[in-house]
């Protein structure tokens, strides 16, 4: 919620009745307040947080307790502020004909969490003259500079249209080098393809025809492509800040949370265009998402060299990707789908930390290792007593349930109770009342104020786990009758319910007859 807004946190539950429940907020039992308002029943338990302040974000913990089990489940609320506008009006420098470089300050407070990005606003209009450069007006998509569709050159060969510069990397299809445009002076990438064969320059084409369907931001761009006899080169844009797998092993790289989502949104992004268009990229992995400069997070996504295009008549099997990526409906040569660049989703990876899926096998080595030893820190805490005295997952657990226990007790009380009855001699009776109360009371009948013999064979007592408690006489006489009252004690006090029983002599006549 933001910050002023009103938080709704609601669990249900199942259980069987008394339920009891309770929250915890920073290691203590959340309390009714003016700003805090709990309502709970047996079925649910709702917290509302009315004008969320910053500090009341944070993990809240609801504990829930019937009489024989416990569960618990743990919610976090985020309260954002809006961050302060930038503390400075963009001042231009560097000022050319069709490039600018802005500055400004970051804003005087952040609103709780890191800035990830600005939204600069251009105005385009006829009448505008360099040095009256406006930054108000209609805000306009932020358009790549060129989407071309590409048809492959077969007359000419990319040197005389290119300078070909050092090499930026080596993929499954051949390598990667830096190259300048001769007349615009432009950086490009190239990528040249390296079997000549007919099934290798058909797979090269079909990635080739395959950029055209790929025109996003997120999605490096094609803008040519070569194929004479000397070789196959396709041209793209110049991604300029290196894989973002060397930056995740780069130790002088802070990564954050926020960083993270800032890469995966725009993963996302491109993916989602990628699904719009049908296409599966096949090769999702960190070598294959490159930055476009060196400092910031920008990112986009390359290397379509096992793309396809989905055909929804014709189901798609392949066998390729990278084994530590690879999806499982690939592994057992099943049917593809756009699903198939997403499977992250599954429980297997979920229950791992993204870090894992962000990861090759040396990350997931480093990830290992610091998770090894995160744990042996865990058990070097545990062995010192005043450390463990702090561990509060435990603690906060024991607190709640006890807390719990004391508000599902309750005194014993009769909602059922027998009324008086008289019965013939040699014939049963029976007295039966309903008792609640917890923990489970204690039952014990009185006669006339006495302690009931149960020795007697005639005599029976039944006290079911619903509460409800019968005791029943056989072959009555008349030194049955009597003030019969059932007593139910437990730690917080005591109960009776009483009735009066009347065995009737029989007349000596009718015995006679
Ligand atoms: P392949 O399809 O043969 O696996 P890739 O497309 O993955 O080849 O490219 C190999 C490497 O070249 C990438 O991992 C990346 O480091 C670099 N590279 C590829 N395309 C670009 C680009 N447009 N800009 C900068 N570097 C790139």
């Amino acid at each position: 919620v933001h910050v002023g807004e009103t938080a709704h946190l609601k669990c249900e539950f199942k259980g069987s009745s008394p339920v009891a429940s309770c929250w915890f907020f920073k290691k203590k039992e959340v309390v009714e307040s003016s700003r805090f308002c709990i309502e709970s029943c047996n079925e649910s338990s709702s917290l509302v947080i009315s004008e969320a302040l910053p500090e009341d974000s944070g993990r809240y913990t609801i504990f829930v307790r019937d009489r024989k089990s416990s569960a618990q489940h743990t919610v976090t609320l985020n309260v954002i502020d809006l961050p302060r506008p930038p503390a400075s009006s963009p001042l231009v420098y560097i000022l050319s004909s069709h490039s600018l470089v802005l500055s400004w300050s970051g804003p005087s407070y952040d609103g709780g969490s890191a800035v990830t990005g600005y939204v600069v606003e251009v105005c385009e209009s006829p009448t505008v003259n360099e040095s009256m450069l406006s930054f108000k007006g209609e805000p306009c998509d932020e358009k790549p500079v060129e989407y071309v569709t590409v048809t492959i050159n077969t007359v000419d060969k990319l040197t005389d249209h290119y300078n070909v510069l050092e090499k930026l990397g080596v993929g499954k299809f051949g390598q990667v080098f830096r190259m300048t445009h001769k007349e615009t002076g432009r950086v490009c990438a190239g990528k040249f393809y390296k079997g000549r064969r007919a099934k290798e320059r058909e797979a090269a084409r079909k990635e080739i025809e395959l950029m055209n369907f790929l025109h996003h931001q997120k999605l490096v761009q094609c803008l040519a492509a070569y194929d004479n006899k000397a070789e196959m080169v396709m041209v793209m844009e110049y991604v300029a800040g290196g894989e973002l797998f060397e930056r995740i092993v780069d130790d002088s790289f802070k990564h954050t949370e926020v960083s993270s989502v800032g890469y995966m949104r725009q993963i996302l992004e491109g993916i989602q265009y990628m699904q719009q268009q049908n296409v599966i990229h096949l090769d999702l992995k960190p070598e294959n998402i490159v930055c476009v400069d060196r400092t910031g997070i920008q990112i986009k996504i390359i290397d379509f060299g096992l793309a396809s295009k989905l055909d929804p008549n014709t189901p798609l099997k392949v066998m390729h990707g990278t084994p530590e990526f690879v999806a499982p409906e690939v592994i057992n040569f099943e049917p593809v789908c756009l699903a198939t660049d997403m499977w992250i989703q599954t429980p297997y990876i979920g229950r791992y930390t993204s870090y894992i899926h962000l990861s090759d096998s040396t990350a997931l080595f480093l990830c290992k290792t610091g998770k090894a030893l995160l744990a042996l820190k865990r058990m070097a805490m545990l062995s010192k007593p005043e450390a463990s005295a702090s561990l509060s997952p435990v603690d906060e657990t024991e607190q709640a349930l006890q807390s719990l226990e004391l508000k599902l007790q309750c005194k014993p009380e009769f909602s059922k109770t027998s009324s008086d009855l008289t019965v013939p001699q040699g014939s049963g009776a029976q007295l039966s009342c309903l008792i609640t109360g917890y923990p489970d009371p204690e039952v014990v009948w009185l006669k006339d104020g006495e302690l009931l013999e149960l020795q007697e064979e005639c005599v029976k007592v039944d006290y079911e786990e619903d509460g409800s408690c019968t005791l029943t006489l056989e072959n009555v006489s008349p030194h049955h009758s009597g003030l019969y009252s059932c007593k139910a004690t437990n730690v917080l006090g005591e109960a009776l319910c009483s009735a009066t029983l009347t065995v009737e002599e029989k007349d000596k006549d009718m015995i006679m007859a």
